[in-house]
């Protein structure tokens, strides 16, 4: 047995309450190494004096629900009953050896340790309050993400000067075209007969630039976009349809044309504002440097980009500030989800502040961060519930799309990212391919309009709720920033509508069978030769089976009518995946 391998820590991720009456337990043990685990566990205030052999009568099996390349998890879902909490681990190894996993280390499996209560990892009482809780409607959501410039036009007296013929060129990092919210109210119709049910905006206040990531001022719609009224009326007609709308809050910097900032250039140490920023040297300057985009600069701001200045979240003014912006919009328009942009830099302390605040407020509220890297420390409950699942984007596209990886390989980065959080949180990650900040999934794909679909369709298929970028459901192409913030093509001539009967049937999927994807563990088969995926997602006696076939020869399977496939014929009695195909099915037991 690989005793090095063991580890478990109480309160964290390997132990939680996953709702109000059950208890989750994980342990990581290396790969293939062990044979059983059991858990004994009980109230050590029952359980006083021989109390041990009790909790050896009531010991749990635990099942192994995500392997990586060096490990294996294992997990029990209890019963909360016992608010107070002693357990260990009793393991079998594969060599026969039987150990006993406590706090103090890991024993032979016998006494003085087993019995002995002060060897046992504890949980002194289960409190709810400390529950990481994450809202139920985002599991059965399924996300368009928005770039509002380039959208829909629903109103030409609004465009800035220079606005450029709706989609008469590629888009450059200047460029307006007049898309606006009255666009997006207009096409509603178009969202909803896809099937969507959560709207994930870019920026839309007041700002000089088309993506609005430098705001004027956080209380006012941008004018090219609309007015308050116009959101009111986007956000009561989505509600209408049961859409959500999550708005982009952008709190790590301000832009330099805001009131704020202007002061501190005009009045240097003497404005108010003074102590809202990183300032290292006053006055304020920057200057170009021989890198393009890196400017040298006597303050901190995002990136080295002078015109947004860092705004200094530990002054509690700033924090006042940002806080009622935030509160201002969900009291304004009924808001159902904040997305916070760079939300890795700013600090823990302001986070856990305005998640107080903020679900005080509105308790269903969403809040995501936008946060590249793994984002444990922000996801313990009293900050964010999820962020936009990068580390999952990038596995997939390794191995689907840049071939740079194996199927196996691509696994272990996936469950590695899953088990490092609580179930209810991977549940509501907000699972994307593509976005405003990426080339579009279709251009990465060098226009393989299958390999589109199959990537989509793995994506759908992972515990989280999925995120579409508008546009790809009608084949759009798009490069890196600018270029992936192309106008939307309304001519439904120019359409791919393979593809968006494709992506129509992808989201209706994806909602009817929100229960299996949200709330299964992943069984995983891989054949890296063949380059064959396979897995099995089972929940209530249905088990949801996807069959990707990467490799280059036909693959031959059993299973019959499939629920979403491409590339896929049925031959005799079988089914057939073809080179680059995927088979979606279902088994009700
Ligand atoms: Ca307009």
């Amino acid at each position: 047995m690989n005793i090095a391998a063991l580890y478990h820590r109480s309160d964290s991720e390997f132990a939680y309450l996953y709702s109000p009456d059950k208890f989750h337990i994980r342990l990581r043990t290396a790969k293939d190494d062990i044979r059983e685990v059991s858990l004994v566990n009980g109230d050590p205030y029952r359980l006083w004096g021989e109390w041990h052999i009790d909790l050896f009568n009531e010991k749990l099996p635990m099942k192994i629900i995500a392997s990586t390349d060096a490990n294996d998890y294992w997990m029990v879902e209890m019963s909360a009953k016992h608010k107070r909490l002693h357990y260990s681990f009793l393991i079998v190894g594969n060599d026969g050896k039987e150990m006993f996993f406590c706090e103090k280390g890991v024993y032979p499996v016998r006494k003085p340790y087993i019995s002995n209560h002060n060897y046992y990892f504890r949980f002194p009482y289960l409190h709810e309050i400390d529950m990481i809780k994450t809202p139920d409607w985002v599991r059965n959501t399924v996300w368009y993400q928005i770039f509002p410039e380039r959208y829909r036009n629903g109103d030409v007296s609004n465009d800035p000067v220079g606005t450029l013929v709706w989609n008469s060129k590629e888009p450059k990092l200047n460029d307006f075209f007049g898309g606006d919210l009255q666009g997006i109210i207009d096409k509603l119709g178009h969202i909803k007969s896809l099937g969507f049910n959560g709207i994930y905006l870019c920026p839309i206040f007041k700002s000089p630039s088309n993506h609005k990531y430098d705001t004027t001022d956080y209380f006012e719609i941008d004018p090219a976009f609309g007015t308050k009224e116009t959101l009111k009326k986007l956000v009561n007609e989505c509600h209408k349809h049961g859409i959500k709308v999550m708005l982009d809050a952008v709190f790590n910097h301000i832009g330099d044309s805001s009131e704020q900032w202007r002061d501190i250039v005009k009045n240097g140490t003497a404005s108010k504002y003074a102590s809202w920023f990183h300032i290292k040297e006053f006055p304020v300057s920057y200057a170009e440097t021989d890198i393009v985009g890196v400017a040298d600069l006597t303050y901190d701001s995002f990136a080295f980009t002078h015109h947004m200045p860092k705004l200094n979240t530990a002054n509690p003014e700033v924090q006042e500030y940002l806080l009622s912006v935030a509160r201002f919009w969900i009291e304004e328009c009924e808001i159902d989800a904040w997305r916070l942009d760079v939300a890795n830099e700013v600090d823990h302390h302001f986070w856990k502040r305005f998640r107080k605040e903020i679900t005080d407020l509105k308790n269903e509220i969403f809040i995501l961060g936008e946060i590249w890297q793994s984002p444990q420390s922000w996801l313990r409950g009293d900050e964010i519930h999820a962020v936009m699942n990068y580390s999952l984007t990038e596995a997939i596209l390794e191995y689907f799309i840049r071939g740079n990886i194996s199927a196996s390989e691509m696994i272990t980065t996936m469950n590695r990212q899953f088990m490092l959080y609580a179930q209810q949180t991977n549940e509501v990650m907000l699972n994307l391919l593509d976005s405003h900040d990426t080339p579009r999934l279709m251009t990465v794909a060098n226009g393989n309009g299958e390999l589109v679909k199959s990537v989509l369709a793995f994506m759908f298929l992972q515990t989280g709720s999925p995120c579409i970028y508008y546009g790809t459901e009608i084949g759009m192409f798009g490069g890196e920033e600018p270029g992936c913030r192309g106008c939307m093509e309304w001519d439904e001539n120019k359409w791919d509508k393979d593809m968006y009967s494709f992506i129509a049937s992808l989201v209706a999927f994806r909602r009817k069978y929100s229960d299996i994807i949200s709330f299964s563990n992943t069984k995983w088969e891989t054949d890296d030769e063949r380059n064959i995926i396979k897995l099995e997602k089972e929940h209530n006696g249905s088990i949801l089976v996807g069959i990707f076939n990467n490799g280059t020869a036909d693959l031959k399977i059993a299973f019959e009518t499939p629920l979403l496939s491409s590339e896929t014929r049925i031959e005799k009695n079988n089914t057939v995946i073809g080179a680059g195909g995927f088979y979606i099915g279902i088994n009700n037991f």
